[in-house]
């Protein structure tokens, strides 16, 4: 059976604005409504998605208890949308779960930890994280946290990971945890990937080689991250799968971010309703990447290391524009069409859906003896 999974989507930030995501998400501009969502339990339906990974997201501004408490509420917000709805989705930890859930007709919700800083310096928090349904932890986010570098730091703090980090690496391996090495420093994969007994996996990042930025991995990272067993998840954000479409929208995203936060603080106002409207529409006018651009990092993947190490996590709702005919999680199934044009066999495409993610789940959760 093809099980078509995102790895990594930040809807849980939607949640927590009050989404209701058992109906469709109202857009719009004014209050109650949403400038820019791409996922509720509906379009992933229509999508023919049966697994996402919900991001609990903690920014890296935030202090140590601030980050420990916003990743309770947001687990607590997912908890919540899950039980509402339990004639749509359920809950999965595993992926024997998650088949079973899809036998049932019922997409499964997972939950991954998008920065490590709410564990903060204390192994028994991130036990406590994965009791609570965690399955895979981003060990940073946008930079230097205690456990590793961010390849968006400005200076690197350690050189790749912390001594803590190392200790965080042998933890996760031992509580059969994930370890997504999206974001973190070139050096800090390399350490990961020297200290970690099991596979790791990069669950939304895309290739350098056809679009240089550093969330990207190399070629050199992939074919090692491949060779460890693990996976590369294709990320759908337009400035990581094209640089000329990054160079073109970097100061309007920018702009549509700072509005954002105004809109956030009082969206009754009209005239900051319009200004929101207006960058939102102004970053839309740049010609985007098409959704096949998303095929093209796959492939590339594909000619280095094979089918079995390459997936798709689309940074749903964690990104403000989309490519070109993938506007929402509900034209998900684009992908796949575009895939079998592409000469992959079923076979191939079972496994690129979300068969490679799932086998490195199961890897990592056999726990050592
Ligand atoms: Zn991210």
């Amino acid at each position: 059976m093809l099980f078509l999974l995102d790895s990594h989507c930040d809807a849980p930030l939607m949640l927590a604005k009050g989404a209701d995501f058992g109906r469709r998400v109202e857009q719009g501009f004014t209050p109650g409504r949403f400038p820019i969502t791409h996922v509720d339990f509906q379009r992933m339906k229509k999508g023919g998605v049966n697994g996402s990974f919900f991001a609990i997201y903690t920014s890296c501004a935030l202090t140590p208890d601030q980050a420990t408490r916003r990743a309770f509420e947001l687990i607590s917000r997912v908890y919540d949308a899950v039980e509402q709805n339990p004639d749509q989705v359920a809950f999965a930890t595993t992926p024997a779960q998650a088949r079973r859930n899809a036998h049932n007709g019922l997409i499964s919700i997972f939950m991954g930890m998008e920065n490590g800083a709410p564990i903060q310096k204390d192994l028994s928090m991130l036990r406590m994280f994965r009791r609570l349904g965690i399955t895979y932890m981003t060990l940073t986010h946008a930079r230097s946290n205690e456990i590793c570098d961010s390849c968006t730091s400005p200076e690197p703090r350690w050189g790749g990971l912390s001594p803590f980090g190392r200790e965080v690496v042998e933890e996760m391996n031992r509580i059969g945890m994930m370890i997504d090495v999206s974001h973190i420093s070139d050096d800090s994969f390399w350490d990961v990937l020297r200290y970690s007994k099991a596979p790791v996996v990069a669950t939304h990042s895309c290739c350098r080689a056809l679009s240089d930025h550093p969330r990207n991995m190399t070629d050199e990272m992939i074919v090692a991250l491949a060779e460890k067993g693990g996976v590369i998840q294709v990320n759908f954000y337009p400035s990581f799968l094209d640089t000329t479409y990054a160079v073109k929208a970097s100061a309007l995203i920018d702009a549509q971010e700072d509005m954002q936060d105004v809109w956030l603080k009082d969206p009754s106002d009209p005239a900051v309703q319009e200004k929101m409207r207006a960058a939102v529409e102004a970053l839309k006018a740049i010609p985007r990447p098409s959704y096949k651009r998303i095929v093209d990092h796959i492939d590339h993947v594909v000619k280095l290391v094979g089918v079995k190490h390459v997936g798709l996590g689309s940074d749903f709702d964690g990104i403000e524009v989309c490519p070109e005919g993938l506007d929402d999680i509900s034209r998900m199934q684009k992908i796949i069409i575009e895939l079998r044009k592409r000469g992959y066999s079923e076979y191939e495409i079972r496994h690129i859906a979300g068969g490679n993610f799932l086998r490195v789940m199961e890897q990592v959760q056999r726990l050592p003896e």
